[in-house]
């Protein structure tokens, strides 16, 4: 049999440790990566930075309990590289797309910080949940070294969880990108919502479970070959119970349908349809995502 049969990959796994009150969540991505990364001709520095936050998009996304509700992660900058940055994650599907300024690029590093790709940032993390309506956001400034230690800080800041997040991102020499995540949060009082009065980030049993968090690899985390049960016995082996949670696949998904395009169009006016038409009467709807163009007819008054 073929090795890659046997690759683990696009799919998160969740799991638990009792006795620590500490969840985790791991994320890996492959063909979804590559085909999601190859709508655009993205440079190695956008292609790392949009692997990550699609890794993110998935360890955050995963934890939504409603099936309909969606997670997303928007980007605000001024004075770097990067103009706009979205991913959104909805039951296991992704997608995302980066905007950025292709000279200011080519004046940054080779490797470029943080503040070089977004100079003042900031992150949005917005919740959708589809059973209420109901919309939570938090927006944490870019000044950290990662967007992965900003989602650490959202996760604080707004919801008064410690959370350790880790991401790694691989390109082999065929071209192919595979990335990973670890997304472990303490929840001492349960995960009943309640309003916590106080966070100890200094707790023993969170000290404990983020120390050994830590030490996961980021080449672990992009290697394909690994097993996704494999890398949480790796790091909890010796703890009293690890409860394996359900596994999520994930796909690269879009709305972008020429069905739900129509849908959407039909909502303005006739006269805007047509000012918004080209000389063949067609308006061409360009999806930033997967950068394709839908030409829609314009919808002729009914009588
Ligand atoms: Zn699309």
């Amino acid at each position: 049999m073929h090795s890659t049969t046997n690759n683990d990959i696009d799919r998160t796994l969740g799991f638990t440790i009792p006795d620590r009150h500490a969840r985790g969540r791991i994320a890996r991505l492959g063909p979804v990566l590559d085909t999601i990364l190859a709508a655009h001709a993205y440079p190695p520095a956008i292609e790392a930075l949009l692997a990550e936050a699609l890794t993110l998009g998935a360890l955050i996304g995963a934890a939504l309990k409603d099936p309909g509700g969606q997670l997303t992660l928007q980007t605000q900058s001024d004075g770097g590289v990067v103009r706009l940055l979205v991913v959104d994650y909805k039951g296991g599907e992704l997608r995302g797309y980066v905007q950025y300024d292709a000279d200011a690029l080519a004046a940054a590093p080779r490797d470029p910080t943080l503040f070089a790709l977004f100079g003042t940032g900031y992150l949005a993390i917005t919740f959708d949940l589809q059973a209420t309506s109901e919309r939570y956001q938090g927006i944490v400034p870019l000044d950290g070294d990662t967007l992965a230690q900003a989602a650490e800080s959202y996760f604080l800041q707004s919801e008064q969880i410690p959370t350790l997040i880790r991401v790694g991102f691989a390109k082999d020499e065929d071209g192919h990108c595979v990335a990973g995540g670890l997304l472990l949060q303490h929840l001492p009082e349960g995960e009943d919502g309640r309003e916590r009065l106080h966070v100890k980030l200094d707790h023993p049993e969170w000290e404990h479970v983020a120390a050994l968090g830590s030490t996961m690899g980021s080449d672990e985390l992009a290697d394909p070959k690994l097993p996704l049960e494999t890398l949480i016995w790796r790091l909890f082996n010796e703890e009293s119970e690890v409860r394996v949670l359900g596994g999520t696949p994930l796909s690269r998904g879009c709305r972008c349908t020429p069905d739900h395009i129509a849908s959407v169009l039909s909502k303005f006016p006739v006269e805007e349809q047509r000012e918004m038409a080209d000389a063949d009467g067609f308006i061409r709807v360009d999806c930033a995502f997967c950068a394709q163009v839908f030409p829609v007819a314009v919808r002729e008054a009914a009588g």
